[in-house]
């Protein structure tokens, strides 16, 4: 059975430490595919994406490139509204029928997954697989989904680095082609972004 994974951030934009932990994540795990879905509206973030959605997507098409096993995936912008990962995940099992899904994670995600919407069910639906630091595994609240959290625990190096750095960087004329893809940079700057 192929196995897919589905990486799902609000990429403004799309940076080396979302890639990283996709490359990571699918060796790791051998996974076939994984899938980069744009969030629509995030249930976390109280404040809106600093672009628009088909930004986002332009430039984590750009950022792909080059990466067969790694594709772009707008079902959450199509749907529209609030983006909850057990809608996706249903919507993916039932488009592409026999896969194995997996459920790409970062460590920021452990205190708070058990109480994303339909919990159980998402690690039902997808084995979550969260990239960690091997010596700072975090504890992980009690819950129905503590043993598929715990199970996922996945010891990867991780790059600090987070959207909201590149912003602040790029509104002050910093240099960042060391945190995003040379190619995002030039979309960004021919189209006047942050
Ligand atoms: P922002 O700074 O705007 O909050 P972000 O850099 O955290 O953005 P998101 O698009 O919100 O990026 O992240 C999507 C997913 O990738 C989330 O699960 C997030 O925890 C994870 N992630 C973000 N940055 C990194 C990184 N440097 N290494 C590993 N995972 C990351």
């Amino acid at each position: 059975m192929k196995k897919i994974g589905l990486f799902g951030g609000t990429f403004d934009p799309l940076h080396f430490g979302h890639l990283n932990l996709a490359v990571r994540l699918s060796e790791m795990h051998k996974l076939d595919q994984v899938l980069f879905c744009p969030v629509n509206h995030s249930p976390f973030k109280t404040k809106p994406p600093s672009v628009t959605n088909e930004h986002r997507i332009q430039m984590t098409r750009l950022g792909l490139e080059g990466m067969p096993r790694f594709q772009l995936c707008t079902i959450e912008m199509e749907r529209g509204g609030v983006s909850y990962t057990v809608d996706t995940l249903r919507a993916l099992k039932a488009q592409l029928e026999s896969v194995e899904l997996y459920l790409l994670l970062s460590a920021e995600s452990i205190p708070s997954f058990h109480q994303w919407k339909e919990a159980d069910e998402i690690v039902h639906l997808a084995r979550p697989i969260i990239g960690t630091r091997g010596e700072r595994i975090q504890e992980i609240p009690e819950s129905p989904v503590q043993e598929a959290l715990q199970q996922g625990l996945s010891p990867t190096p991780i790059m600090e680095i987070s959207s909201t750095e590149i912003r602040e960087r790029l509104s002050k004329k910093l240099y960042c082609s060391h945190l995003v893809p040379t190619i995002i940079l030039d979309y960004i700057q021919s189209h006047n972004l942050y």
